[in-house]
């Protein structure tokens, strides 16, 4: 992860896009989040805003409450289609979105929020206990989730760790080369000899982080937590399964990986 001198993550003037000299991003349809006003504590995110889009009148109260605590700014939809109507103008850097809403709900809203955006954080709130509606959220874009009832404490440190993971996805750099393998952050795509390899969001994150630190071996925990923030659990296997399915993407020969190697006992190495 990229170091940051002030505190979990990077100060939002770190996160925000440039604003010239670069092409926005697709399909970026929104203007770049607009400087968030100063306010509350720096080194705990007080000037990250995040849009709770949630039904329940104290559900909100109290969501609001504990993300106001910590300093974040709060903009409140109780709506899927309020969500989307305060969207561009609000510019949040994450959206925590209830599964269950009158109307759209939220995997229509995470599905239309990534259209216009890439690069905001989406955290899902689920009351249900059936992990198809978490699979069916992460894989619509949500960076990760959050079963209802949760505590306070819990719902502030998932929100750090998708701020984490966007901010570095927001990282609009030079593009990234490997041998034939170009990372454009721009477009968010990963070319192999010029041609778009098609990496999910969190393929792409993962061969991000490798491909920033080269030589650097990153453990499987490391990589894990990365990818997938705190739902991680140190399941090694599940990465080990999502490294093969890249692998088949981005190498030449999958049984002979020369982008992303295996470090025996350690972890994954680039380079
Ligand atoms: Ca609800």
């Amino acid at each position: 992860m990229r170091p940051s001198g002030k505190g979990p993550f990077p100060s939002p003037q770190e996160s925000t896009p440039r604003a010239s000299g670069s092409p926005a991003r697709r399909p970026l349809a929104s203007p770049a989040p607009a400087q968030p006003k100063a306010g509350g504590s720096q080194a705990d995110g007080g000037e990250w805003c995040v849009l709770v889009v949630e039904d329940e009148p104290l559900a909100r109260t109290s969501i609001r409450a504990t993300l106001s605590k910590e300093g974040f700014r709060v903009v409140e939809a109780e709506s899927g289609e309020e969500a989307l109507g305060l969207f561009d103008a609000a510019a949040p850097h994450v959206v925590i979105l209830d599964i269950g809403l009158p109307g759209l709900d939220g995997f229509e809203v995470c599905q239309k929020i990534r259209a216009k955006r890439v690069d905001t954080g989406i955290l899902m709130l689920t009351a249900r206990t059936d992990p198809e509606d978490k699979i069916t959220g992460l894989t619509l874009g949500a960076d990760d989730y959050l079963v209802k009832p949760f505590n306070p404490g819990e719902l502030i440190a998932r929100i750090r760790a998708v701020l984490r993971r966007s901010v570095l996805m927001n990282q609009a750099e030079e593009p990234l080369a490997f041998g034939d393998l170009c990372l454009d952050f721009q477009a968010q795509q990963a070319l192999k000899k010029g041609v778009d390899v098609n990496l999910s969001p969190r393929e792409f994150l993962l061969l991000a982080i490798l491909l920033r630190h080269p030589g650097q071996v990153m453990t499987r925990d490391q990589l894990g937590k990365e990818v997938w923030g705190a739902n991680h659990h140190g399941n090694a296997r599940a990465l080990d399964v999502f490294v093969c399915k890249l692998r088949e993407k981005i190498e030449d020969d999958p049984t002979n990986p020369q982008v992303i190697r295996t470090v025996r006992g350690a972890g994954y190495v680039c380079g």
